[in-house]
Order: structure tokens, then sequence, then C-alpha cells
């Protein structure tokens, strides 16, 4: 009698709170396994076999989890078509600042999308993973595969930010695709952190040239799409840049990135470090510009300021570190650049929106970078008059960089393994000695002190544990008699 009392006063007294607590309750687990059924349930013993089958049951906040193994991604599974582009897992339910919609590896797996056998029409561009929402978050697999199959003027994406906001993409590894990594054409305060993009290579379309497989790139048309940032990931063997910021309108930030062998031919070890067959641009980071064509650019009445800091520039085909026509001056604090085949650091701007004429590059910012062995400059088409040098190797007070001032120069060091988390081990490739004068001037990159990448690791909560809350929603770890949500069912315990 006590109990029915209970009842009735809860659902009485705050149906509100109930209805909330419902809510925040029913997000859930959903469990995909490349020996599961999409005819399944999709609990953690019953998997699905796919994306597509898994995203019919998904609401705000819930977490798809992939069983590790290879995923044959086909034509059936395609999930959009529109206009030029198939959206092949197309991911358009947000989720909420408390709680994104999550598609991850399951921890301590490592699950595979091979996205070779598609071919639609021949006449789409394919986006892997599509990003049409806010507050999703990607995290632990690998995508390969993914192809071109337009042989005219065209591009693929391994992962497509078009309409997302405080997205996270992390520990996701994008290799061995004709397609770009990253690329983001809108957005704001995205995220993407602990990635890698390398051995992609457009070999189909524009002659095998190439030219537009970037490992990363934002390309933001507004000026309000602020705080995206690249954390943490490393472009190598991509056949056209590292990372790629022309024709964004807001500024982006590159912290602790690395970009080397930018520029070549993948090569069948993906380790390698001496075969170099020539394709697109390969400036490490290539910072801006919105192109070189006559007639006015879209450049903002502002000309975004990109922030380029703690990050390595290594043996690039062309620059490492690249102004590209910008209109305008970027900050480059603490970098490295070393053995690039063409420039360290080169600021060229383009003279003004209308006027498509290479100038020395003006108001930039350079500190405490790094230059060492470049194949022709360490600094070049930079405007001393109103741009400002302090501390690097290069000037104003210049020290004759050599490979006894870092604790290692061997590049095989750059492909060090991630972890579980994505995190990569204390790197001491380039990094200055103890005592040099490198050191001592407090030049060059460097891991930061307890180095955080902004992201907490999720917590798996298995469907065969319950999960008990009061009618407060506090969460309870024993429940003694009364009433109670259990697994999101209001549920008496006499
Ligand atoms: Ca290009
Ligand atoms: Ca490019």
């Amino acid at each position: 009698m006590k109990t029915t009392k209970l009842i009735l006063l809860a659902l009485m007294a705050s149906p509100v709170t109930l209805s909330l607590i419902s809510v925040s309750l029913s997000a859930k687990n959903i469990y995909v396994a490349p020996t599961g059924n999409d005819k399944a349930t999709g609990t953690i013993d019953a998997p699905l076999a796919t994306l597509p089958a898994a995203y019919k049951k998904v609401v705000s906040g819930d977490t798809v989890y992939f069983r590790g193994g290879t995923y044959k991604v086909t034509d059936e599974q395609v999930m959009k078509q529109e206009s030029l582009y198939a959206y092949v897992f197309a991911i358009e339910k947000a989720g909420t600042a408390k709680k994104r919609t999550c598609f991850m590896g399951y921890p301590g797996e490592r699950p595979v999308f091979d996205f070779s056998a598609l071919q639609l029409d021949g006449a789409h561009r394919f986006a892997g993973f599509y990003l049409g929402a806010n507050y999703l978050h990607l995290r632990n697999f690998d995508i390969v595969g993914l192809p071109v199959r337009i042989k005219g003027h065209t591009q693929s994406e391994c992962v497509s930010a078009r309409k997302g906001s405080y997205c996270i993409v992390e520990n996701i590894a994008m290799h061995d695709n004709m397609a770009i990594g990253y690329y983001q054409t809108t957005g704001s305060n995205n995220l993407i952190v602990n990635c890698d993009a390398y051995n992609n290579y457009d070999d189909y379309s524009e002659g095998t040239y190439g030219g537009n497989v970037d490992g990363f790139g934002c390309h933001v048309g507004k000026t309000t799409e602020t705080g995206n940032v690249f954390r943490n990931c490393r472009a190598w063997r991509n056949s056209d840049d590292g990372f790629d910021l022309i024709n964004c309108a807001a500024p982006v930030e590159f912290d602790h990135c690395w970009a080397f062998y930018n520029g070549y031919r993948p090569t069948s070890d993906p380790k390698n470090t001496t075969t170099f067959q020539s394709a697109g641009d390969g400036n490490g980071f290539k910072a801006g510009g919105w192109g070189m064509g006559s007639g006015t650019t879209k450049c903002p009445a502002v000309c975004p300021s990109h922030h380029v800091h703690h990050c390595v520039a290594y043996r690039n085909k062309s620059n490492g570190i690249y102004a590209n026509h910008h209109l305008g001056g970027n900050l480059w604090e603490q970098n490295t650049s070393a053995m690039n085949q063409r420039d360290n650091y080169n600021m060229v701007n383009r003279k003004t929106t209308s006027e498509a004429v290479d100038v020395p590059g003006y108001n930039h910012k350079l500190t405490g970078n790094v230059s060492w062995s470049p194949k022709k400059e360490h600094l070049s088409n930079c405007d001393a008059a109103t741009s400002t040098l302090t501390n690097n190797s290069f000037g104003p007070n210049v020290i004759t960089v050599a490979d006894s001032h870092f604790v290692s120069t061997d590049p095989s060091h750059l492909f060090a393994p991630r972890d579980t988390e994505g995190n990569l081990p204390d790197l001491d490739f380039l990094v200055a000695k103890r005592g040099s004068a490198l050191a001592n001037s407090g030049m060059g990159w460097l891991w930061m002190e307890d180095e955080d990448t902004g992201v907490a690791a999720p917590v798996v909560k298995p469907d065969g544990a319950a999960r008990i809350y009061d009618l407060k929603g506090h969460k309870v770890s024993r429940a003694r008699k009364g009433l109670y949500i259990i697994n999101g069912k209001l549920t008496i315990l006499r």
C-alpha cells in the first residue's frame, strides 16, 4: 500500500522531472560486429552487422560500438545521395553538449571500415563518414580503401565535416584511400585529435597527379566558424599537402601536429623513408590563401590569422610551413621545420584581394621556430617591416642548426604507433637537446607538461549491468526498497 502511494505521489508531483529523467536515461549503447546480423537486437550479445542498421536505432546521445574486425562497406549501405555526393554513412542525429551521439570502436579493439568495394554509378564523390549534425563523436577506428570513381576534377573524403559543430573526431586512422583524410567545409568548434592520415593517393582522376588528396583540410566559408582545432594529428605520404587551409574564412589552430613526406605517392611499406615518386603540391602545413586566380578573391574583410604551433614539418616535397599566398599574417610559434625540399618557412602573401601578385609575406608573427637543413631557404618571402620575428633559429639571433642539437634525428620515430587511447609515446625526434643552443634559447617544438588532448575517455556500460537511478535522477549504486528507475523503466523494489 505504501509503495502504491509513493508511485502516485511521484507521478503527480513531478511529471516534468520524470520525463526529463527518462530522456537522459534513454541514451543507450548499440553494438555492431563483423559477425553480427542486421536482424539482431543490437545488444552486446546480439550485435548488428552494419552501421546503417545500427543508425536506425540511434537517438540523440546514443553510442554505437563497433567490435574489432573489418567491415566491408558496399553500395547497398550508402545512406544518402545528394547531387554530386554519396554520403556513405550519413550521420545526422545531433547529440547535445552533455551527451554526444557517438560512433566508436569498442575499447581495446580496433575496427576497420573498408570502402574499397564502393562503385555506385561512377558519377558520385564519396564521403565515408558524413558529419551532418552538431555534437557528434567519432572514435577509435580505421578508414581504408575509399575510392574515387570519377575521371575528371573530383575528390572523395574519409571524414566529411559538412554540417556539424562541436564534433570530436578522435583516434581515427585514414589510410590507403584515394580520398582526403579529414575535410571540413562548415562548422565551428570541432576538435580533431589523435588522428592519422597517410598513404592517401588518388591515382584515377586528373591524370593520376593526386593533386587534391590532402591529409587534413579545413575550408569553412564563414568568418564566424571559429574554434576548429587539430591536435596531435599526423599526416604523411598524402599525395598533395599534409594540412591545408586554402579558402578558409575563419582562423584554425594546428597544435602538436606532424606533416612529413607529403607530395609523394605511397609506398608499399608505409614507413619508407627513402623512395620518393612525385605527386601533388607537397607542403607540410599550407595555412591559408585563396588561390592566385585573377579577379577578386573571396577573402573576408578581416583575413583570418591561423595559429600553427608546436608542429613538425619534415621532408615534404615542397615547403614545410607555408603561407600559400595568404592575404594576411599568421601566428607561427615553436615549430620545427626540417629537410623540406623547398623552403622550411615560406611566408609568401598575395598582394591584395584583387591583385594576384606574390609579395613578401606581411603581418606574420614568428616566434621560437627552428629551421634545419632545408633544400632551399630557412625563411623566404617574409616582409621584415610588417612581420615580427622573435627568437627563431633563422633570426633575428641566428643559430646555425646542426643535427647535434637534437635528441634524435631518426625519422622512424615519426611513425611511432599510438596506444589504444590514440596517444603517442613521448617523441624525441627533432627535440632540442638539453644544453644545446636551441634548448638554451627555448626554440622548437616540445611536448607540453601533462599534455591533455581535451577529450575524456568514454566509459562503456555493458547492457547486462543494471543502471539504477532514484527519482531525482541520481545514480544509485545499491537500491533498497522503494521506487527507482532501472535501465530507463520505473520499477518498484519491494
Ligand atoms: Ca593541390
Ligand atoms: Ca592541397
